[in-house]
């Protein structure tokens, strides 16, 4: 069996707060060890379901979190940022599931560190407000693989299940605002994300992948009209109001080239917009 990871960083273990999850501050290093620390627990939950390969794709920021010498070695890891499936980078059909570890909750919400994808303060797929674990289960579903299992506070487990409902969740801290949650201890968190893990990857085969019915279509909410107007040079983006663009891909990973292109030229207006 082979398994798939996308890690992030805002809903690892312990995390509340933007400095815990930005390179240079104060508590980044302790993160970035426990990234790893929740990684593994994915992944030793995963082996003890008999998976035999696991690749992970660190998946948050500059995407060199993870320190390869602290991941388990049964694993391979995708580092570094220029990928063109970005946070699903390596995603292929031989895949039997993906898991998402530390993921966070979509913009607009009270959930720890909540938003999708940086630079937008709204983002709908297919007329309905997006988060990134959903953007990133079409791009599994594309390729036939499901999504089994996730972790993080408590709403970004109930988001995920509410559009996949066989998803396992493991809730690391209970968001109490967008930068204060309760947070279990990481002695408690690798028993429930390595629960999370084995019972998703056992049931793999059994797990529909979330495939869209139609094509991709993006509508999203830049923060400033700069970055609506730069994205709005691409052919193919529809400027709908000053600060809304609109794109339409034929299917989920033709919808996500779309969107990504446009917010990332809509990004480079603003480089700094969170
Ligand atoms: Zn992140």
């Amino acid at each position: 069996m082979k398994v798939y990871i996308s890690a992030d960083m805002e809903g690892i273990t312990g995390v509340v707060s933007n400095e815990d999850v930005t390179p240079g501050k104060m508590n980044y290093e302790r993160f970035r060890n426990q990234m790893c620390h929740d990684v593994n627990a994915a992944i030793e939950g995963a082996l003890e379901a008999g998976a035999t390969e696991v690749v992970v794709n660190d998946s948050h920021g500059q995407m060199t979190n993870l320190l390869l010498e602290q991941l388990h070695p049964v694993a391979s890891l995708i580092s570094g940022v220029t990928k063109p499936l970005y946070m699903m980078e390596g995603i292929d059909k031989s895949f039997d599931c993906a898991m998402f570890v530390g993921y966070h909750s979509m913009v607009g919400g009270k959930g720890v560190l909540s938003h999708t994808m940086s630079g937008a303060s709204s983002v709908q797929l297919n007329g309905r407000a997006t988060s990134e674990a959903e953007i990133n289960a079409t791009i599994a579903g594309h390729f036939g693989v499901p999504v089994t299992m996730v972790s993080g506070d408590q709403y970004t487990v109930s988001e995920v299940r509410e559009v996949m409902a066989d998803v396992e969740g493991a809730i690391v801290k209970y968001a109490i605002d967008r930068l204060a949650a309760r947070c279990l201890s990481p002695q408690e968190t690798r028993k429930l994300i390595k629960a999370a893990a084995k019972a998703g990857a056992i049931k793999a085969r059994s797990t529909k992948p979330y495939r869209l019915g139609s094509g991709a279509e993006y509508t999203f909410q830049f923060l400033q009209p700069s970055m609506a107007a730069r994205a709005a040079i691409l052919p193919f983006v529809e400027q709908l109001d000053v600060r809304t663009v609109r794109v339409r891909g034929v299917d989920a990973i033709d919808g996500w080239r779309r969107f990504w292109s446009a917010l990332l030229l809509g990004r480079s207006a603003q480089p700094d917009a969170y």
